[in-house]
Protein backbone atom coordinates (compact mmCIF):
# COMPACT_ATOMS: atom_id res chain seq x y z
CA UNK A 1 0.00 0.00 0.00
CA UNK A 2 1.00 3.80 -0.61
CA UNK A 3 1.87 5.57 1.93
CA UNK A 4 1.56 9.40 2.13
CA UNK A 5 5.02 11.29 2.78
CA UNK A 6 5.12 13.56 5.31
CA UNK A 7 6.64 17.16 3.81
CA UNK A 8 8.55 19.78 5.95
CA UNK A 9 7.84 21.62 8.20
CA UNK A 10 5.38 18.72 9.98
CA UNK A 11 6.18 18.59 13.43
CA UNK A 12 6.56 14.61 13.16
CA UNK A 13 9.50 14.69 10.74
CA UNK A 14 11.53 16.32 13.88
CA UNK A 15 10.77 14.18 16.47
CA UNK A 16 13.04 11.78 17.63
CA UNK A 17 11.75 7.93 17.27
CA UNK A 18 10.99 5.17 19.74
CA UNK A 19 12.24 1.84 19.34
CA UNK A 20 10.51 -0.40 16.98
CA UNK A 21 8.92 -3.75 17.92
CA UNK A 22 9.20 -6.31 15.61
CA UNK A 23 5.74 -7.55 14.66
CA UNK A 24 3.18 -8.53 11.74
CA UNK A 25 2.34 -4.76 11.94
CA UNK A 26 6.44 -3.70 11.57
CA UNK A 27 7.01 -6.34 8.57
CA UNK A 28 3.55 -4.67 6.84
CA UNK A 29 4.78 -1.22 7.32
CA UNK A 30 8.74 -1.99 5.94
CA UNK A 31 6.94 -3.41 3.05
CA UNK A 32 4.47 -0.50 2.38
CA UNK A 33 7.37 2.20 2.59
CA UNK A 34 9.32 0.25 0.31
CA UNK A 35 6.45 -0.33 -2.61
CA UNK A 36 6.23 4.18 -1.34
CA UNK A 37 9.84 4.33 -2.00
CA UNK A 38 9.83 2.81 -4.84
CA UNK A 39 6.98 4.69 -6.50
CA UNK A 40 8.42 8.09 -5.02
CA UNK A 41 11.03 7.36 -6.49
CA UNK A 42 13.79 7.38 -3.69
CA UNK A 43 16.59 5.28 -2.68
CA UNK A 44 15.77 5.96 1.04
CA UNK A 45 12.66 6.19 3.43
CA UNK A 46 12.65 6.24 7.09
CA UNK A 47 9.49 5.71 8.87
CA UNK A 48 9.11 9.08 10.69
CA UNK A 49 8.53 10.12 6.86
CA UNK A 50 5.47 8.67 6.34
CA UNK A 51 4.29 9.40 9.96
CA UNK A 52 5.28 6.33 12.32
CA UNK A 53 7.72 7.10 15.11
CA UNK A 54 10.03 4.60 15.22
CA UNK A 55 13.22 3.04 14.41
CA UNK A 56 13.29 1.85 10.96
CA UNK A 57 14.28 2.92 7.83
CA UNK A 58 14.33 1.35 4.08
CA UNK A 59 16.75 1.24 1.70
CA UNK A 60 17.95 0.48 -1.54
CA UNK A 61 20.84 2.65 -3.41
CA UNK A 62 20.74 0.54 -7.17
CA UNK A 63 17.87 -0.24 -7.93
CA UNK A 64 17.72 2.59 -10.27
CA UNK A 65 20.79 1.26 -12.45
CA UNK A 66 19.10 -2.47 -12.35
CA UNK A 67 17.92 -5.33 -10.55
CA UNK A 68 16.09 -4.32 -7.21
CA UNK A 69 18.03 -5.07 -3.66
CA UNK A 70 15.70 -3.84 -0.88
CA UNK A 71 17.29 -3.68 2.67
CA UNK A 72 15.44 -2.54 5.68
CA UNK A 73 17.03 -1.76 8.97
CA UNK A 74 14.89 -2.59 12.38
CA UNK A 75 16.60 -0.50 15.06
CA UNK A 76 19.62 0.46 13.60
CA UNK A 77 22.86 1.94 15.41
CA UNK A 78 25.43 3.62 14.61
CA UNK A 79 28.68 2.21 16.06
CA UNK A 80 31.37 4.22 14.67
CA UNK A 81 32.29 6.30 11.77
CA UNK A 82 35.43 6.44 9.78
CA UNK A 83 36.97 7.49 6.30
CA UNK A 84 36.89 11.50 5.12
CA UNK A 85 34.15 13.51 5.80
CA UNK A 86 32.80 14.08 2.42
CA UNK A 87 30.35 16.88 1.53
CA UNK A 88 27.67 15.72 -1.36
CA UNK A 89 24.34 16.47 -2.81
CA UNK A 90 21.18 15.23 -0.73
CA UNK A 91 18.02 15.55 -1.36
CA UNK A 92 14.37 14.24 0.78
CA UNK A 93 11.33 13.01 -0.41
CA UNK A 94 10.13 14.92 2.75
CA UNK A 95 11.64 18.59 1.65
CA UNK A 96 11.08 18.39 -2.31
CA UNK A 97 13.20 20.73 -4.51
CA UNK A 98 16.13 21.96 -2.82
CA UNK A 99 19.32 19.40 -2.94
CA UNK A 100 21.53 20.70 -0.05
CA UNK A 101 24.74 20.02 0.51
CA UNK A 102 25.57 18.11 3.35
CA UNK A 103 28.83 16.55 5.29
CA UNK A 104 29.02 12.64 5.79
CA UNK A 105 31.48 10.38 6.42
CA UNK A 106 32.65 8.39 4.05
CA UNK A 107 31.99 4.89 6.38
CA UNK A 108 29.58 3.69 9.00
CA UNK A 109 29.42 0.83 11.15
CA UNK A 110 25.80 -0.36 11.47
CA UNK A 111 24.33 -2.59 13.39
CA UNK A 112 20.51 -3.46 13.00
CA UNK A 113 17.65 -6.05 13.13
CA UNK A 114 16.22 -7.59 10.14
CA UNK A 115 12.84 -8.66 9.18
CA UNK A 116 13.57 -12.49 9.81
CA UNK A 117 14.99 -11.07 13.68
CA UNK A 118 18.88 -11.68 13.03
CA UNK A 119 20.98 -9.29 14.36
CA UNK A 120 22.98 -7.64 11.78
CA UNK A 121 26.02 -5.78 11.42
CA UNK A 122 27.98 -3.86 8.50
CA UNK A 123 30.70 -0.85 7.26
CA UNK A 124 28.67 0.39 4.38
CA UNK A 125 30.42 2.39 2.66
CA UNK A 126 29.96 4.58 -0.94
CA UNK A 127 26.37 5.86 -1.62
CA UNK A 128 24.63 3.00 0.90
CA UNK A 129 27.43 4.87 3.40
CA UNK A 130 25.80 8.64 2.42
CA UNK A 131 21.89 7.20 2.49
CA UNK A 132 22.02 5.11 5.60
CA UNK A 133 23.05 8.64 7.35
CA UNK A 134 20.75 9.95 5.87
CA UNK A 135 18.17 7.76 7.00
CA UNK A 136 19.42 7.21 10.45
CA UNK A 137 19.07 10.75 10.87
CA UNK A 138 15.23 11.13 10.31
CA UNK A 139 15.26 8.25 13.62
CA UNK A 140 16.58 11.13 15.43
CA UNK A 141 14.42 13.98 14.01
CA UNK A 142 17.16 15.67 12.27
CA UNK A 143 16.77 16.58 8.43
CA UNK A 144 19.31 17.91 5.69
CA UNK A 145 18.26 21.58 6.47
CA UNK A 146 19.09 21.20 10.22
CA UNK A 147 22.56 20.26 9.15
CA UNK A 148 23.04 23.24 6.48
CA UNK A 149 24.59 26.58 8.24
CA UNK A 150 22.20 29.76 8.78
CA UNK A 151 22.66 31.00 5.16
CA UNK A 152 22.31 27.47 3.07
CA UNK A 153 19.20 26.86 5.02
CA UNK A 154 17.15 29.67 4.43
CA UNK A 155 18.45 29.11 0.40
CA UNK A 156 17.16 25.90 1.04
CA UNK A 157 14.11 26.57 2.50
CA UNK A 158 12.93 29.22 0.08
CA UNK A 159 13.49 26.43 -2.40
CA UNK A 160 11.19 24.13 -0.90
CA UNK A 161 8.02 23.30 -3.60
CA UNK A 162 4.63 24.37 -2.07
ZN1 LIG B 1 15.16 12.31 3.96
Amino acid sequence: MLLPILRWPDPRLSQPCAPAVLDDDLRQLAADMLETMYAAPGRGLAAPQVGRLVRLFVMDVTWKEGARSPQVFVNPEVLALSGARLTGPEGCLSIPGPVTEVERAEAVHLRWTDLEGTRKDAWLTGFAAICAQHEYDHLDGILTLDRLGAEARALAEAAVQA
